[in-house]
């Protein structure tokens, strides 16, 4: 065990959270990878352990409560306290609305929301001294996207969960924040055909984004610097929804 500060991150396998897992790194933070495909996870957690920092990769299905609990032990063996949690796991399959089966709503739930739920719930046991809660929520919080009305809700319902979340742990020293990132290139996105080509007329800056654009958002709410910041979610689009 050692007195680093420790971050969790889910979904780090690739994409965004692999970004952020990167980043806090080289910030110095001991990183828990925590990904439902082990393999990924893995391998970040090992490019990850030769900067000078220790990585754990744990394999969670962020909807699975014995997963959850049985990731905040490992960290707990491994390096005592959480510092900080970053819930970035989730699932944005496109299903057009009259076909969607309550299956797709359940899962989309419990992938994005329960999981926020859950993790929130265990980080907060570890996080005596204060901490950080940082959520990945996404511009579909707050525009509309066809295909994407259980992804919207629970976007929203996250954005939510940070504003009430954050009362209840200001006396604690806990901050609970959002990054609503826009349109970034990740593995998730790179498998919806056209769909960089689609979106680019929408985005000021003209530029999809990539995942160190938020993960820079994240180290910084991860931050000292951000200690008076709290219950906000702060987008990170180009510009999109600044029309
Ligand atoms: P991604 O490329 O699909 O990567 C997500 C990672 O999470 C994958 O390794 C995936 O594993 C893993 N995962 C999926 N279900 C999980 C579960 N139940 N438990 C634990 N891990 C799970 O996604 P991304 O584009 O980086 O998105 C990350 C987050 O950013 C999501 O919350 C997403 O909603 C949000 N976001 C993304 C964008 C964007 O444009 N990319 C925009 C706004 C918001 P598998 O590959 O095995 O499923």
């Amino acid at each position: 065990m050692d007195n680093k500060r420790t971050a969790i991150v889910t979904g780090a396998g690739v994409g965004i959270g692999k970004g952020i897992a990167s980043a806090l790194a080289d910030e110095g933070y001991n990183v828990v990878v925590a990904d439902i495909d082990e393999e990924n996870g893995r391998k970040v957690a090992e490019e990850l352990s030769g900067r000078g920092v220790q990585s754990l990769a744990v394999k969670c299905d962020v909807s699975s409560a014995a997963d959850v609990e049985r990731l905040f032990s490992q960290t707990a063996e491994t390096f005592g306290k959480v510092d900080v949690l970053v819930n970035n796991a989730g699932i944005y399959p496109f299903v057009p609305f009259e076909k969607m089966q309550e299956s797709d709503w359940d899962k989309v739930m419990d992938v994005n929301l329960k999981s926020v739920f859950l993790c929130s719930k265990e980080a907060l046991k570890t996080m005596s001294e204060g901490g950080r809660i940082i959520n990945i929520s996404s511009i579909a919080s707050l525009v509309g996207f066809s295909g994407l009305t259980h992804y919207c809700a629970t976007k929203g319902g996250v954005n939510g969960m940070v504003r009430a979340l954050a009362l209840e742990m200001a006396p604690k020293n806990i901050t609970v924040n959002a990054v609503a990132p826009g349109v970034i290139r990740t593995p998730g996105t790179r498998v919806v055909e056209d769909l960089e080509k689609q979106m680019m007329p929408m985005i000021p800056l003209a530029r999809v984004g990539q995942p160190e654009d938020i993960a820079n958002a994240v180290v910084f709410l991860a931050s000292e610097k951000s200690s008076y910041i709290t219950g906000q979610v702060i987008v990170v689009d180009g510009g999109w929804t600044a029309r």
